[in-house]
């Protein structure tokens, strides 16, 4: 069995300002990556700035980063980046500018190569600069994971790379949360129950991981009635913040496996948000693994049959309606995505993928 997790993390009330010593320690001059808008207007842009300036750190700020970031959107942003020549990478926001600062670390070190680095760890590269994260959603986990996901133009899709990108230092305050929208806290805390839930049903599960996915599982009850409230207090902010980072933990230790791997092709042809597209097939993924794991799941999570699961996760996250002629490009899509194949544990040949298809929150039109 092995555990890794080296990445320092802290989620408190003002947790940047609270921790300028450590950034401090990173260097003299920072790349600031963020996504269009919200850093701005959440102000955990603002936090960084003036903590930055506090302890005379230069700074420029790249703030394209679209959602599901592309490879030249990474591209891009060392491109713009390269002779300011930082010393660390500060991802702000959702999965995506955290996904993206990452990738884009890994390129900054390696100005000399092109874009097929990213996907090749076979080649004589630097490793990536430094990178620190503050999360503004409460579910990818990225600020704790090594995972970098990227939009792939010419295949259509998107994928993991192949590198470990671990943040050194996370920073996560409650109150970045309290400017999303309803439907950005629903979606990604589907995307954390959606890594607690993949992580137990997993071939890479371990005693380690399973620490996480039994308590992560188990605060779902918590996290459903959170979401499900009008007014929501700091304190349920950072306990959203902190179930998504725990998920994180838990995947970074297994991986994802087949409802992430279905959720790519949703993503990327009908623009639905990743939690959202994740948590259509969480309900039969579990139907279809074996009794122990779906007993163990259904528990945990407190649920009597994966039915009531689903019921309860359609008045969330709805249906997504696809079009039949897309049905069978999706599944060969999965059935060729062999990794996260691998990381199911129970059989997942043509006839699973397909059964899973028709078992879950999705409308073939
Ligand atoms: P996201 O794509 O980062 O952001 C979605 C939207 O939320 C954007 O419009 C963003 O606006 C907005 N937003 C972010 N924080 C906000 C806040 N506090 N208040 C208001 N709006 C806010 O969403 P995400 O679900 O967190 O990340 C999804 C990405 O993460 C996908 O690419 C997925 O594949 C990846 N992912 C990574 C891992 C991992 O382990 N690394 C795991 C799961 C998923 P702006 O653009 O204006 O900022
Ligand atoms: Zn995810």
């Amino acid at each position: 069995m092995f555990f890794n997790m080296t990445t320092k993390l802290y989620i408190e009330k003002d947790a940047v300002s609270n921790h300028k010593k450590d950034i401090e320690g990173f260097g003299k001059k920072a790349l600031i990556v963020t996504g269009h808008n919200s850093s701005r207007i959440n102000g955990s842009l603002s936090d960084v700035e003036n903590t930055l300036q506090s302890i005379g750190t230069e700074y420029i700020v790249y703030n394209k980063t679209d959602e599901n970031p592309s490879v030249e959107n990474i591209l891009d942003a060392r491109e713009f980046a390269l002779s300011f020549d930082p010393e660390y990478v500060i991802g702000i926001g959702g999965g995506s500018p955290l996904d993206a600062s990452k990738a884009i670390a890994l390129m900054l070190a390696n100005p000399s190569f092109g874009k097929e680095l990213l996907f090749d760890t076979s080649l004589n590269y630097k490793k990536a600069l430094p990178v620190i994260c503050v999360p503004t959603t409460c579910g990818t986990g990225s600020e704790v994971t090594p995972y970098s996901i990227l939009t792939l133009h010419d295949k259509q899709t998107k994928s993991s790379i192949p590198h470990h990108i671990f943040p050194e230092l996370s920073l996560g305050d409650g109150k970045y949360l309290s400017y999303a929208p309803e439907n950005i806290l629903i979606n990604t805390a589907v995307d954390a129950l959606g890594h607690f839930i993949e992580s137990h049903i997993n071939a890479k599960q371990t005693s380690f991981s399973c620490l996480f996915t039994e308590k992560g599982l188990s605060m779902w009850q918590t996290v459903k009635t959170i979401l499900l409230k009008k007014e929501k207090t700091y304190d349920d902010y950072e306990t959203l913040l902190t179930v998504s980072s725990i998920a994180g933990m838990a995947i970074s230790h297994t991986g994802t496996s087949l409802p992430h791997g279905m959720s790519y092709s949703l993503t990327y042809n009908y623009g639905i948000p990743h939690g959202k597209a994740v948590g259509t097939f969480l309900p039969a993924y579990i139907n279809n693994s074996d009794a122990k794991n779906k007993s163990q799941v259904l528990k945990l999570l407190a649920y009597n049959s994966c039915e009531e699961f689903s019921s309860d996760l359609e008045k969330l996250i709805g249906r997504t309606v696809i079009k039949e002629c897309d049905y069978n490009s999706y599944m060969e899509a999965m059935m060729s995505n062999e990794r996260k194949l691998k990381s199911c544990p129970f059989t997942a040949d043509k006839n699973t993928v397909s059964a899973i298809y028709k078992d879950s929150l999705l409308s073939i039109d």
